[in-house]
């Protein structure tokens, strides 16, 4: 493994795993070997051709990409400022990013042998990614969700059921993505030799943080490219919505040492962060461990894990990678926050003006891109499109008509 190389921020994490004082793998001790195991067959597997050869077809043949890099004309005449460009995840099959680390981790999990996968889930997508796969190859799959998310997620819950996965309900905590992600560890605990575990965000214990970013970072790579093709140039910002924190890597990693490349993770502030109703872990969160990783957390002056709030499932979760928090104590990536109602505006906004209908995730990035754009005339933005908002019409359109009754 490659040590921290400070000429470059992109070599990450060291070889225990920690990116700053963030990161590493504190887990159980049972589960310890099977998780060195997991290093070391990741690390083979990505210096293997025939692995990354079998990765590359899944991508094109399955998945669709690469996605496009759609110049937003009208979103960016709305704003009238900066270029509006939109990395067009959205369009993958599953409709978000999650596909795209699902695939590889379970290539990794074939590779090694095992045919059973566990896997948790927020808003759903991670669990109808999974399960997808584990359609493809004839897997088992056992999704862990919490029993409000199976309540405002039905869409999701019904495909994981039509593509033959097996969902435990989470009742524990306030049963929703945290909770999952608590009962989908301690089964792969009593599990572990029999079970793979597809983590879904750029957290949890070494390696998979490292592993989940490399595998969405076909995200950025593809954007780096397709900018300098129809520009010519780099882009000046980079925005993204943040729940875990993967999506937002994958588009941002490969232009880490872009040094006039600006970047900007967006995170849910809920209800507004002065309201203990939000999900924003570095805005107003402290370090601590959660999941087997140091990093920031919102939790309580005893330790106490606090609940996270948002209106958007995929970004509702204390926690954060511990690469987004290293990368927030060195202050190369800065970190904003946008209520329930401003993603709701940005949502019906991109709906109408480009008629592409957000996740409610990206249209808390919408709401920043916006703000951006409109004081960067002669800028160019590529946001993150990581989702479509297929799965948040029944929650989303009540509350639609319920603000346009106020004006
Ligand atoms: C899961 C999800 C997110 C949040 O996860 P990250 O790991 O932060 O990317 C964001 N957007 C969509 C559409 C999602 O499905």
């Amino acid at each position: 493994m490659t040590e921290l190389n400070f000429n470059s921020l992109r070599t990450g994490p060291d070889s225990n795993g920690k990116f700053g004082i963030h990161g590493g793998r504190f887990v159980a001790e049972t589960l310890m070997p099977l998780i060195l195991e997991v290093e070391s067959e990741y690390e083979k597997a990505i210096k293997d051709y025939s692995f990354l050869n079998k990765l590359d077809i899944y991508r094109r043949d399955y998945i669709g990409r690469p996605s496009p890099l759609y110049l937003a004309e009208r979103l960016t005449e709305h704003f009238g400022g900066a270029k509006i460009y939109l990395k067009r995840d959205e369009l993958n099959h599953t409709g978000a990013h999650k596909i795209n680390n699902v695939i590889g981790q379970i290539l990794l999990a074939k590779r090694m042998g095992k045919t059973k996968i566990i896997a948790e889930t927020g808003a759903g997508q991670h669990g109808v990614a999974t399960a997808t796969a584990c359609a493809l190859f004839g897997f088992e799959c056992e999704v862990f969700m919490g029993a409000t998310d199976i309540e405002r997620q039905k869409p999701n819950v019904q495909k994981m059921q039509l593509l033959g996965a097996n969902i435990n309900p989470v009742t524990s905590g306030r049963a929703t993505l945290k909770d999952a992600m608590n009962d989908a560890l301690r089964f792969w605990v009593a599990n572990a030799n029999s079970h793979f575990y597809i983590i879904g965000t750029a957290a949890g214990p070494h390696p998979y943080p490292k592993m989940v970013r490399d595998f969405q970072s076909i995200i950025g790579e593809e954007a780096r490219k397709q900018i300098l093709e129809q520009e010519n140039c780099l882009p000046n910002a980079l925005v993204a919505c943040i729940g875990g924190g993967s999506n937002a890597l994958g588009l941002f990693h490969p232009f880490l040492d872009d040094k006039d490349v600006e970047i900007f993770g967006v995170e849910a502030a809920g209800k507004g962060l002065n309201s203990n109703f939000h999900a924003a872990s570095l805005s107003a969160g402290t370090p601590g461990i959660l999941h087997g990783n140091r990093t920031y957390l919102l939790q309580d002056d005893d330790g106490q894990i606090t609940d996270a709030h948002s209106i958007s499932a995929g970004l509702d979760y204390p926690g954060i990678g511990p690469e987004h928090s290293w990368l927030y104590d060195i202050g190369r990536i800065k970190y904003l926050s946008t209520t329930d109602i401003e993603s709701l505006e940005a949502f019906e906004l991109c709906s109408k003006l480009e008629g592409i209908i957000p996740a409610l995730e990206p249209a808390h990035a919408l709401h920043i891109t916006g703000q951006l754009a409109s004081k960067r005339k002669g800028q160019i933005i590529i946001m993150n499109m990581c989702g479509r908002g297929d799965k948040d019409l029944s929650s989303v359109l009540p509350l639609i008509m319920k603000n346009r009754g106020k004006n």
